[in-house]
């Protein structure tokens, strides 16, 4: 997988998907075989249900996480608490993924893999959480501070909160998936913030991974139409270096190319013909 991570790994699994999805699609009515999905009212209460379940976790692991905690720990908290709902954790075994959850400290911007490591004061943790009920997926992220951290540790994972919430609002009917990310980029940039560009938010419900990608930079008025039903899960990640990255040798880990620090929103959210429906609120 590391070899092809230039082209961005969320799009290499959606090729993969695809291929595979193919091979299965005449004995399977639900297989994905690309395209954006319009979801019914049924489909939208089953996300409903899902993305609950999703920020119910996140709310639970931000009140976990304190120093000494390990992130091995902070993942049989969310696989507990996604199946005590009756759902199972989406991203378990997902292209092999090995946890619940992605635990990622520090310069790791995404896909850390839950282990022994102990936090410390000081650090920050990015978790990510998805979460499968009733045959639809909900997928968030939260960076949470251990401890006191520095202050512009705190700016970068509010600013990168902030910057979620404006390609958020930027996602009504009628507009396209590029007002979304010129909105998150437009908020980074000015703060000077390198906008992770190899990785990037996608559409999601039965899938994890779904068209379209909804990448953190874009043109307004380019791209996909966001038409009611569709389901986007936006996901800035942002550095206080430069935008480059680095896969680690477990295959799975994204850091930093430059070690700075990185922090990670995301939240699935429904287009309605009201506008943007967050699904995985939390505390
Ligand atoms: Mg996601």
């Amino acid at each position: 997988m590391r070899c092809f991570h230039n082209a961005g790994i969320e799009s290499i699994i959606i090729m993969v998907e695809r291929q595979t999805k193919r091979k299965t699609a005449s004995n399977s009515p639900t297989s994905y075989t690309g395209g954006v999905t319009i979801k019914s009212r049924r489909e939208l209460a089953a996300m409903e249900r899902a993305g609950a379940i999703v920020g119910d976790t996140l709310t639970l692991l931000k009140k976990s996480v304190e120093p000494g905690i390990t992130t091995g720990e902070l993942n049989r908290i969310a696989d507990r608490n996604i199946r005590s709902f009756g759902a199972v954790p989406t991203f378990m075994g997902y292209h092999g993924f090995p946890a619940a959850i992605c635990a990622s400290v520090n310069e790791e911007i995404v896909h850390g893999i839950p282990g022994k490591r102990a936090l410390k004061e000081g650090d920050i943790i990015k978790m990510d959480v998805g979460a499968t009920i009733d045959g639809f997926i909900g997928d968030a992220a939260i960076s949470v501070a251990v401890g006191t951290v520095s202050d512009a540790a705190r700016q970068l994972m509010a600013d990168t909160e902030a910057s979620l919430y404006a390609g958020i609002a930027a996602a009504q009917p009628g507009k396209r998936i590029g007002d979304i990310g010129a909105a998150v980029e437009g908020y980074a940039v000015a703060r000077g913030y390198g906008v992770v560009r190899q990785f990037v938010g996608h559409g999601v419900g039965r899938h994890l991974h779904e068209d379209p990608q909804v990448p953190n930079y874009g043109e307004p008025g380019k791209g996909v139409l966001l038409r009611p039903g569709m389901c986007i899960c936006i996901e800035p990640m942002l550095n206080l270096g430069t935008e480059a990255t680095t896969i680690l040798d477990d295959d799975w880990t994204v850091v930093t190319a430059d070690g700075a620090l990185s922090a990670h929103f995301e939240h699935t959210l429904a287009i309605t013909k009201d506008g943007p429906k967050i699904l995985t609120a939390h505390d």
